[in-house]
């Protein structure tokens, strides 16, 4: 991206992370090892990180889990327009995965009325050239989103994104609070840089296997 881009531009090719961290918490149980030849035959990125690594660990909802409650606040310090446009932009976002697999039940009031599974919260503008971040937090009895932090403003761009931008961003973290690693694929929405032009059947073909495997899975590379 042309950093003297004027604010209000659109620049498709820009390339900002979007990125995360996330804790593994592992207790006395033993989790179930299994080997990519046998795991990860077509589960569309699920193994991509064995391209690197010796083996990787999938985490995921308990099986008990039929809903998620997400919350997605209106960003605060932004035109009462813009502010209500972003929060319908990161509802769109997330409703991508609705029922890929289990229902989501989106609150969008002002006065959080509930307790919720996946809070969305807003900073102007994250360290360096991330738009977007999610802290998750793993263990066998427990798959916990500690928050998702999106930007309202991108570097150098202020409030002047692609159309798509805003809900593709919320969809990546969407992938990641159920589970999904980073795909290998630029075209793939859980792909680390803003790249995807909309989420692909790969991503949702991703989701269905990790679903399938045991949670806490450790699949190593090789026969
Ligand atoms: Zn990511």
């Amino acid at each position: 991206m042309d950093p003297s881009s004027p604010p209000g531009e659109r620049c498709p090719d820009a390339m900002w992370e979007i990125c995360g961290g996330s804790e593994a918490l592992q207790g006395a149980v033993q989790v179930m090892a299994l080997s990519s030849a046998s795991a990860c035959v077509d589960v569309g990125y699920l193994c991509a990180a064995l391209e690197t690594a010796d083996s990787l660990q999938l985490w995921q909802w308990p099986e008990s889990t039929r809903r998620l409650r997400v919350r997605v606040p209106l960003p605060s310090g932004l035109a009462p327009a813009c502010a209500r446009e972003l929060q319908g932009a990161v509802v769109r976002g997330i409703q991508y995965w609705q029922r890929r697999p289990f229902e989501l039940a989106i609150d969008t009031h002002p006065t959080p009325s509930v307790e919720v599974d996946i809070e969305i919260s807003w900073e102007e503008g994250l360290s360096g050239s991330q738009i977007g971040l999610i802290h998750t937090k793993a263990s066998l009895d427990q798959f916990e989103v500690l928050g998702i932090t999106l930007a309202t403003l991108s570097p150098n761009l202020k409030y002047g994104r692609t159309p798509e931008e805003v809900p593709l961003t919320a969809a990546h973290e969407m992938g990641h609070a159920l589970g999904l690693p980073h795909s290998d694929s630029h075209r793939d929405v859980v792909y680390p840089t803003n790249t995807a032009r909309s989420l692909t059947p790969r991503d949702f073909r991703t989701v269905e296997p990790l679903y399938r495997l045991p949670n806490g899975a450790r699949i190593r590379r090789g026969p």
